[in-house]
């Protein structure tokens, strides 16, 4: 891990206007992630995380405040800068894995390689996740942490600087969150992803550098792990 910050957030805040009523989903959220960081964001529902995970995906826009990407200013990108930010830097994994069920796992992935810049072959980020023996299974012939791991391999084809995590083990039991949480730490070993992960279990905050604990639209402490566990030692 390096200790130049991949993302400054200073002051970030976001207003959701609804029908007439303001939501306040940021309210002033400072911080900064380092090269090759993995930072589990903790905290209840509403209080903010997927808001900041998006706006650091390019997928949102900051109300208020900045945020910069290596340097470069997000805020004021235009939406074609956005898009080639997303599709050149940024990995996503969501709760739901959104595979292509007529594809086999290999094709799957084999999607985005092909209109990628730079990546490894398919059946090298298969191996990342540990799914080299399921490459031609489909999404139906797949438990739902291998599925899962389909989708962190596709994320992760591109070799993105960044990979962003809204819940990844949040449909998956204990056995097979721990592989996707293998498969998010491999990733992050291997190829020093920078890496931010949003989850309600508190027990996965032990497998990350720096804990962010969410609470009504801020960041209300941060703390840092000296040991971190292995995937394996987490308690679910
Ligand atoms: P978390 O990820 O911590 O559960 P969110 O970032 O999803 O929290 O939501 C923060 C707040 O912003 C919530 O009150 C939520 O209802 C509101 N919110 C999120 N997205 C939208 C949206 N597109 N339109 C209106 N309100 C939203």
């Amino acid at each position: 891990m390096s200790h130049d910050p991949v993302f400054v957030m200073h002051d970030v805040t976001k207003v959701y206007r609804t029908g007439g009523a303001e939501v306040w989903a940021l309210r002033g959220v400072s911080a900064e992630l380092a090269a090759g960081e993995v930072v589990v964001m903790l905290g209840p529902s509403g209080s903010g995380k997927s808001t900041l995970l998006n706006i650091m995906g390019g997928l949102d826009r900051v109300s208020g405040g900045r945020v910069s990407f290596q340097g470069k200013d997000l805020t004021d990108a235009s939406d074609r800068d956005l898009t080639l930010y997303r599709r050149n830097h940024v990995g996503f994994v969501f709760q739901f894995y959104n595979l292509v069920p007529s594809l086999t796992a290999r094709e799957n992935v084999a999607l985005v390689t092909e209109i990628a810049r730079n990546p490894m072959t398919p059946s090298e980020a298969l191996e990342l996740v540990g799914l080299t023996a399921r490459q031609d299974h489909f999404p139906a012939q797949l438990s739902g942490g291998e599925q899962q791991r389909v989708a962190i391999a596709r994320a992760i084809a591109k070799q993105p600087e960044v990979l962003l995590c809204d819940e990844p083990t949040g449909a998956l039991d204990s056995g097979t969150g721990i592989m996707v949480l293998e498969a998010l730490t491999t990733i992050n070993r291997t190829l020093g992803t920078t890496t931010a992960i949003i989850t309600h279990n508190a027990g996965i905050q032990a497998i990350a550098h720096r804990v962010f604990q969410f609470v009504d639209g801020r960041i209300e402490s941060t703390h840092g792990n000296e040991t971190r566990l292995a995937p394996s030692q987490v308690t679910w």
